[in-house]
């Protein structure tokens, strides 16, 4: 028997655990104790690693279409049949024939966080697509506007938090999202034992709102108007904290925060026509809660607004990012202990262009979508387009599509026409280690190794961690039979776009790669390689290849003066300590300030003041909810996941029931613009009336898919109800919560 310890490569929460084997099997799966951030605490999906290791389904080598039926197929066979499919179609149409779709595990993978950029940069396409755009984009974007980079996401400091505000986020179930924060549920129950509070708004009472002191039941896509009302209440009530003079103190450092803000007074221009008592019968709150609320976020010595996904997928999804920062800032709480505060990451990819608090800002809408013309975010286009930008002909159509781990077929709206769409196209090739709704459709699949036969290091997500940590995971075994290392497959890919064929020396490219890293670290000012030699810096990392090479890297350009070396050493992790107050250091906007108003920003509250006139029609509106067992579509060929009951349910209120004849247990018909799903009934006060909710990622059952365990499990495809024509104009985010449904028995 052997004891690993290894970073679970599931989420972004990072747990360590305690992996037992035997014979080149899994025995058992614990919490490891002495992990520095997760002290021992695992979810449920983690006992899903034996299942997903184990899965006879996982592919292990592959797969080549070959008289319309995917067959296995030699490494060599699959990489001439990517070759022979590509060449062509660049050749006649140019770049952007060939899509990309980047899935979530993506996110997670370090192979995919260093390489992918390189294949992307290779190919040149515009048309790049992600699950970023029915997930987190408005999140993005808003705080690129106003910190100056994608990733300067101020996150809740969770440990010292005396007050947490949480809008449309369920962490005890996600273990945090955009907030990397294993034992989310531990962390904010010790809130309350710290004689703290927690509200939760959102239109469902989740597990993390059961737990809270309160829950206030939103209408669906009203976050932004609700926020507003809160701001409105900071400034009418005299309880906006960062105002007056530069200089004015900042309570928690005793440092000028308002000396590093503009836009104040626009702000606070634009909160005038959100009152409470203006916002109240859109939210569904009212009015005197609202302005509770507020003066007690404003009242709490180290209180913390926190929004995720319920309140990005929406038609207000920028705004509502942007307005949960302005209440962080308003109320005094960004940038201190115990409110919402920037990560240091160990290492972070260097997006430093000068001083400390300037940068480029970030640039948005550098080209855009050829049908629909909706602007491109961080070099991607919201992926509402691709259905369209495959189905219509003309210049630029997209003819080819690789997917890496990702499924959108399930994952993103108007899901019936995006399978349609996907099954009309010329090539495809996916980086994938199943045949699932979209994969089946390939030409050619090529399986990476089991998240366990590889590394792992949670590049992205440790730099929104709500302590500063850092932990590297080596292979937990070799890949089986002669799987590829998915950076290599990545390269392999790069070499095919630019000419240089599938059989190019990879070694080769990847020297080119590190090279081009190495200089972007030793030209930063601000990294401690500046100005090193080159060629002494590549000397250092020499011994490493591939991801571990670019992660040394990344960590000896870091803030902490740390290598790889030193992180096998500490295989539960480094301990680099709590948050601290990074302003204005962490700033990258053009004026090195905070910037309050942005201009798109400003502009696009014209748009939510508009929707102040609406009057709903009393019909229903459907919601995703996020479930302990499920991550997205990926899971559910892992029975012990998926076990017991049915979690694939639409759950409505018992007075919405009543009044549509609907019965527990039995089934509905759910029909929206786009299309018609039907699915068992779950009747629970747990949902306030007038909102139905299916959980997002199921709906197995479809030909060519092969997922034995999924398909006994199936579920519906809730995204056959979400319209692509619905998304937030900043972001691009896809609308997935308060889609107009009818609802009828079935
Ligand atoms: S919360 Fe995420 S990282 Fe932690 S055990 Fe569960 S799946 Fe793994």
């Amino acid at each position: 028997m052997a004891t690993h310890v290894h970073t679970c490569p599931l989420c972004e929460a990072t747990c360590g655990l305690r992996i037992e084997t035997e014979n080149g099997s899994i025995v058992s799966v614990r919490g490891d104790e002495e992990d520095v951030f997760s002290r021992g605490f695992l979810c449920p999906k983690a006992h899903g690693l034996k299942a997903l290791e184990e899965d006879p389904d996982r592919l292990r080598r592959p797969l080549v279409r070959r008289d319309g039926e995917l067959r296995e197929a030699s490494w060599a066979e699959a990489w001439q049949a990517v070759e022979e499919g590509l060449a062509p179609l660049l050749e006649q149409h140019g770049r952007n024939a060939v899509a990309v779709y980047l899935g979530n595990p993506s996110a997670h993978n370090l192979a995919a966080n260093v390489y992918a950029p390189v294949f992307l940069k290779a190919l040149g396409s515009q048309n790049i697509y992600s699950a970023s755009t029915v997930d987190q984009m408005p999140k993005q974007v808003a705080a690129g506007l106003m910190f100056g980079t994608m990733l300067s996401v101020p996150v809740p400091d969770l440990d010292r938090c005396g007050h947490l505000l949480v809008l449309g986020a369920n962490p005890l179930v996600s273990n945090g999202s955009l907030m990397t924060s294993p034992n989310a549920r531990g962390r904010i129950r010790d809130i309350r034992k710290r004689g703290g509070k927690v509200v939760v708004v959102d239109p469902r009472r989740s597990r993390t709102a059961e737990e809270a002191d309160e829950h206030h039941a939103i209408m669906p896509g009203t976050d932004a108007h609700l926020l507003f009302a809160l701001v409105h209440t900071l400034f009418d009530e005299g309880l906006a904290t960062v105002r007056g003079e530069p200089g004015g103190a900042h309570p928690a450092n005793g440092g000028p925060l308002a000396a590093h803000c503009e836009g104040l007074e626009e702000v606070e221009r634009l909160a005038a026509d959100f009152a409470p008592e203006r916002v109240a019968a859109v939210c569904g709150i009212e009015a005197g809660e609202i302005r509770r609320i507020a003066r007690e976020l404003a009242a709490a010595e180290r209180g913390a607004c926190y929004g995720r996904i319920g309140t990005c997928t929406q038609e207000f999804g920028t705004l509502a990012s942007w307005l949960v920062d302005v209440v962080n800032i308003l109320t005094g709480n960004l940038d201190r202990e115990g409110g919402a505060m920037f990560t240091r990451a160990a290492a972070a990819q260097r997006n430093s262009s000068g001083a400390p608090g300037a940068g480029k800002g970030v640039k948005l809408g550098r080209w855009r979508s050829r049908v629909r013309g909706l602007p491109e975010a961080f070099g991607e286009l919201p992926v509402v387009c691709l259905a369209e930008e495959i189905q219509t002909p003309g210049e630029g159509q997209v003819r080819a599509l690789i997917t890496v781990a990702g499924n959108p077929v399930v994952s993103t709206p108007d899901a019936e026409r995006l399978d349609r769409a996907i099954a009309g196209l010329d090539f495809m090739v996916s980086l994938d280690i199943y045949v699932n709704e979209t994969t089946r459709h390939a030409d050619v699949i090529l399986p990476g190794p089991s998240p366990l036969a590889r590394s792992h290091y949670d590049l992205a997500l440790y730099q929104l961690a709500v302590r500063n940590v850092a932990n590297y995971s080596p292979p937990l075994w070799e890949p089986e039979a002669d799987l590829e290392p998915e950076w290599q497959a990545l390269l392999r890919l790069t070499a095919i776009v630019t000419g240089q064929g599938a059989d190019a020396d990879i070694d080769a490219i990847d020297d080119f790669v590190i090279d081009g890293l190495i200089q972007r670290a030793v030209g930063d000012p601000q990294s401690p390689l500046a100005g090193r030699d080159p060629a002494a810096v590549r000397e250092e990392l020499d011994g490493r290849r591939g991801p571990e090479r670019a992660l040394d890297l990344f960590l000896r350009a870091g803030p902490y003066d740390l290598t790889l070396d030193e992180l096998e050493r500490q295989p539960h992790g480094v301990d680099l300590g709590p948050l601290i107050p990074r302003i204005p250091e962490v700033l990258r906007t053009p004026s090195g300030k905070i910037e309050l108003a942005p201009e798109p920003i400003v502009a696009d509250v014209d748009r939510l003041r508009a929707s102040l006139a609406r009057t709903r029609n009393g019909g229903l509106v459907l919601i995703g909810r996020r479930q302990l067992r499920s991550n997205n579509s990926w899971m559910h060929n892992l029975r012990p996941l998926v076990k017991g009951k049915d979690r694939c349910t639409m759950q409505v209120n018992p007075v919405d029931a009543e009044r549509l004849g609907l019965v527990d247990g039995e089934r509905a018909q759910l029909t929206s613009d786009v299309g018609s799903i039907e699915a068992p009934v779950e009747v629970t006060d747990a949902i306030r009336a007038g909102v139905v909710s299916i959980p997002h990622g199921w709906g197995h059952d479809a030909p060519g898919v092969r997922l034995t365990v999924a398909r006994d499990h199936a579920g519906v495809n809730s995204n056959v109800l979400a319209d692509g024509s619905l998304f937030d104009p900043l972001s691009g985010n896809a609308v997935l919560n308060g889609i107009p449904v009818e609802v009828a028995p079935a």
